[in-house]
């Protein structure tokens, strides 16, 4: 079967994904609304252009490039209407200026793999492979498992990088696809997942169960965002249900950072929190302690 997905970027040499030199690949969508997310252009509603105002000339060869008459020019730069771009890449490839690239594009499973195998060198000499991140992989399963089952045949190391929020079958069976999952866990809280995140967690908190149960390799992420769940509490009641979970025991915590910041810009979207703070050094080693008493194996980053 070669059927087809939507990913938004490529990474080569990833070294933050988990072990060894990784290619990560960026699914795009996500179930999920989180504020300070990463990775913008990974969302369905993302625009499909990011424009550089800085690097743009102002020659409008855009405008005459784009089939659909989606962009024009105002005072503040090249617009583009989010709902008449078809996403074709034709103003990119016309851009003398660089000053705009394409956020989306459709590979199929025999594309991705190609590229996927062409670093298969770095991941058998650093114990690496290849990470599906996004966006969230598992909106897109029936492309992502049929891409797992190509890389498993040619003995590449697969990780899913995963809020867990997703179907149980689905999740079953890109279980059996994955040698490690990198799953998110935020908020243990249900009504304040909600409120930050878009979707209750009950979901999310029975597939870690289920993955455990299954006995798949796990490493639980905390995005460790000031204000919304570094709280003792919050981190107390993560490392209380993940205790009995006596299969996962590595824990990665994320310190948020702001360099998303200017991506929301460059693709016109609302960056809408402002008011998060990056953690100090000490919060962050406090959350490492709160986490390593418990018995935890804990490291911060990737
Ligand atoms: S990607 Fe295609 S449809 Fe979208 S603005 Fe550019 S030329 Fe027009
Ligand atoms: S083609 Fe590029 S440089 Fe020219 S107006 Fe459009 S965005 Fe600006």
């Amino acid at each position: 079967m070669n059927i087809s997905g939507k990913i938004f970027d490529i990474k080569k040499y990833a070294i933050h994904d988990g072990p060894g030199i990784r290619t990560t690949v960026f699914l795009k969508g996500c179930p999920l609304t989180c504020g300070w997310c990463h990775n913008p252009e990974g969302l369905w509603s993302a625009p499909k252009i990011i424009y550089e105002f800085n690097r743009c000339i102002g020659c409008g060869d855009c405008i005459e490039a784009c089939r659909e008459a989606a962009i024009s020019a105002t005072p503040s730069g090249m617009s583009t209407d989010r709902h008449r771009c078809k996403g074709c890449g034709l103003c990119v490839d016309a851009c003398p200026g660089g000053a705009r690239e394409l956020t989306e594009r459709t590979v199929t499973v025999d594309q991705l793999v190609e590229i996927i195998k062409q670093d298969i060198l770095f991941y058998d000499e650093s114990g690496g492979g290849v990470t599906f991140s996004g966006g969230e992989p598992l909106l897109q399963a029936d492309f992502l498992i049929e891409v797992l089952k190509a890389c498993g045949l040619c003995e590449i190391h697969r990780i899913v990088d995963t809020s867990g929020y997703a179907n149980r079958s689905i999740i079953e069976e890109v279980a059996r696809q994955t040698d490690l999952f990198l799953f998110d866990l935020k908020l243990i809280d249900s009504e304040r997942h909600k409120q930050f995140t878009g979707v209750p967690n009950q979901t999310i908190l029975d597939n870690l169960v289920f993955l455990h149960n299954l006995e798949a390799d796990v490493t639980v992420r905390i995005p460790l965002i000031p204000g919304i769940n570094d709280d003792p509490e919050n981190l107390s009641q993560i490392c209380g249900f993940l205790l009995p979970l006596k299969g996962i025991r590595d824990v990665h915590i994320l310190p948020y950072h702001d360099y998303q910041k200017n991506k929301y810009s460059k693709l016109g979207m609302e960056y809408t929190a402002d008011e998060i703070v990056v953690p100090p050094p000490e919060r962050v080693s406090n959350s490492l302690k709160q986490f390593e008493e418990k018995g935890f194996q804990v490291s911060i980053g990737g």
